[in-house]
């Protein structure tokens, strides 16, 4: 099963994923952990992408595109994945799309995450994961980005059939029920 889990910021990709992941065993690939790993350890690539965080912007895509292909191309993924936060943008998913279309692979299905922007910015404000950029100036500069860079991505895989619209309010477990009833080959 190969399955993008879609949504702004807040809308709980991460959250999601790590209850895919067990039950139906296979790896999460969060751009956005790669990322913070890569400048927590100080790499080179921690080194270009530090103050893009910091700023709420994107990472360019071809840097996004080049380190996902190459991971995905892991024993570990070869029985699917989760991805989390990738695509984000129309180029992006296109590039991606090119990319599976040459391995002769497809999604499963874009799982979106469907979530009121108070809701959002009330997790992201409450929750307390030690994030440079949850605050409130830096959440409005992500929402903004999302809206303008990513909701687009939407559209772009409803073209292609696979979005799977899921409500993202209530419990944990409520919303992981829906997305498994979604899902479910
Ligand atoms: P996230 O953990 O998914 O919220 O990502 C945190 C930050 O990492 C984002 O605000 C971007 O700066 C960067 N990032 C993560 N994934 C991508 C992506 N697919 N394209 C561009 N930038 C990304």
């Amino acid at each position: 099963m190969k399955i993008v889990l879609f949504g702004p910021p807040g809308a709980g990709k991460g959250t999601q994923a790590q209850k895919i992941k067990k039950v139906f065993q296979i790896p999460h690939l969060s751009t956005g952990d790669i990322f913070r790993d890569a400048i927590r350890n100080r790499t080179e690539l921690g080194k270009r992408v530090k103050s893009i965080l910091d700023s709420g912007e994107l990472v360019p895509d071809q840097t996004v595109v080049d380190l996902v292909s190459e991971e995905l191309e892991k024993e570990i993924y070869s029985n699917g994945y989760i991805l989390d936060g990738f695509p984000r943008t129309v180029a992006q998913a296109e590039s991606f799309q090119n990319i599976l279309n040459k391995k002769g692979e497809s999604l499963s299905a874009v799982v979106s995450l469907e979530v009121p922007e108070t809701e959002l910015i009330r997790r992201i404000l409450s929750r307390d994961e030690g994030r440079s950029d949850d605050t409130e100036e830096k959440v409005q500069k992500r929402l903004q980005v999302y809206r303008n860079e990513t909701e687009p991505v939407k559209a772009f895989y409803k073209n292609l059939g696979l979005v799977k619209e899921i409500k993202g309010t209530g419990t944990v477990q409520d919303i992981f029920e829906r997305i498994t009833s979604a899902i479910q080959p």
